[in-house]
């Protein structure tokens, strides 16, 4: 079936009273965004919808826009529509059920038909439209059956400046537009959990800069090209990603000089919320985001998280909080950034770890273990400033 434009609906985006058009200008811009490699498109708003066509003259994969669309935040469902200027009673009937015939091959179904006259000029008013057209498909399709309440095929027929039919609703991702909810600083690793968290609160709406720590020679470059990888393929989602690489091999060797080992991660955890917290906020960032999930490493005790985000003045959301590893494991596969995480390439926190890291800090110990670097680490911070590396993933 060859469409000629989606209607795209949209939910939360409904509700928002005086703000609303700002959304759905956001909805817009990112819908044109997800489609810019797919093909030309016209997207525009009409009494309070949103369409989308490809622009006239050209041609693009219909599947490639369809799976683009499903990408972008605070679509609710794509209906691939078709559209047809006479509007004539009879040239009506032959592209109805000429619709009906291509998109089912399997015609034991039962379907409403409802039609919606926009064009007061249309001379048949709703309701005898929908009774009028659904009598003709009966005609046409004998096997066919009518439920007008939980029709399998629910056709749509709007009577507007031209005739509007559809069917078919593709789910899209729900959430909000991104731009809608401001920016914020995700630590993004080279694990499975923290590309999860980028896009749980991208759908939120929000913004996505990036920090990665890397620790060369410790860490290699594959390594910190892994993490540019997995920043490209949550930005199909987000839309545009500043990543931040940033060099932290020389805090981290004072740390491990200096300091007990088995708080090495806590210590390293409060130096990389700090960094990267006061990189959001010299960027507009308004909260910082990592894939933590609770217990799920010693670093992830609610202990130790309590430790780490005492350095942080920015709100941290942590969406995977709650979540078993098998369901971060089923988001990843989803947004396709599951087979990047698992490549086997070094991590920088995972090099000094300690055998028996603490479970149960407690922050008094960890900042008196913290005063042991007290002479040099001003000025390892501002080297490690000096060393951002910034990626902008597009
Ligand atoms: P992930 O799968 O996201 O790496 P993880 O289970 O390996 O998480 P940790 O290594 O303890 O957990 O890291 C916890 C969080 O700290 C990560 O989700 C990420 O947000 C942040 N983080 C860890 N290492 C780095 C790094 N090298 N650069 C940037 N952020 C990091
Ligand atoms: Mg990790």
């Amino acid at each position: 079936m060859k469409y000629h434009c989606f209607l795209i609906k949209y939910a939360e985006i409904g509700i928002k009273g005086k703000n609303r058009y700002l959304f759905e200008d956001a909805l817009v811009r990112q819908m044109k965004y997800a489609l810019k490699d797919v093909g030309e498109f016209v997207v525009w708003k009409e009494s309070g919808r949103i369409f989308v066509k490809g622009e006239e003259g050209t041609e693009f994969d219909q599947e490639e826009a369809i799976e683009a669309l499903k990408r972008v935040f605070g679509i609710s469902a794509i209906c691939p529509m078709i559209m047809e200027e006479n509007k004539e009673y009879d040239n009506l009937v032959k592209v109805v059920v000429d619709y009906m015939g291509e998109c089912y091959e399997d015609k034991h179904l039962t379907f409403k038909v409802q039609a919606r006259r926009a064009d007061k000029t249309f001379p048949m008013h709703s309701m005898e439209l929908s009774a009028e057209l659904g009598h003709e498909l009966l005609e046409a399709y004998p096997e066919l059956s009518v439920d007008v309440h939980n029709p399998d095929v629910m056709l749509n027929v709007e009577i507007r400046e031209q005739v509007y039919i559809y069917s078919v609703e593709i789910p899209g991702p729900g959430g909000m537009p991104v731009g809608t909810n401001g920016k914020a600083m995700l630590l993004l690793s080279g694990g499975i959990d923290s590309p999860v968290a980028g896009y749980m609160i991208s759908k939120r709406g929000v913004r996505l800069d990036a920090t990665y720590f890397h620790a060369p020679p410790y860490t290699s470059e594959r390594a910190k090209e892994k993490v540019v990888d997995l920043a490209r393929q949550v930005a199909k989602y987000s839309g545009p990603i500043d990543l931040h690489v940033i060099n932290f091999t020389d805090i981290q060797m004072a740390i491990y000089e200096k300091c007990p080992h088995d708080e090495l991660t806590i210590i390293m955890r409060r130096y990389m919320m700090e960094i990267a917290e006061n990189i959001a906020k010299k960027n507009k960032g308004l909260a910082l985001i990592t894939g933590e999930s609770l217990g799920q490493v010693a670093s992830q005790t609610i202990q130790s998280l309590l430790v780490t985000n005492e350095v942080c003045t920015l709100p941290v959301f942590r969406p995977c909080i709650g979540m078993d590893k098998q369901e971060i494991v089923n988001i990843a596969e989803k947004i396709g950034t599951y087979e990047t995480s698992i490549l086997p390439f070094e991590d920088c926190c995972t090099i000094f770890v300690a055998k028996h890291p603490v479970t149960k800090p407690n922050l008094k110990v960890i900042k008196k273990s913290q005063e042991k670097l007290a002479d040099v680490i001003d000025e390892l911070l501002e080297k490690a400033y000096e060393t951002d590396e910034v990626i902008h993933i597009r």
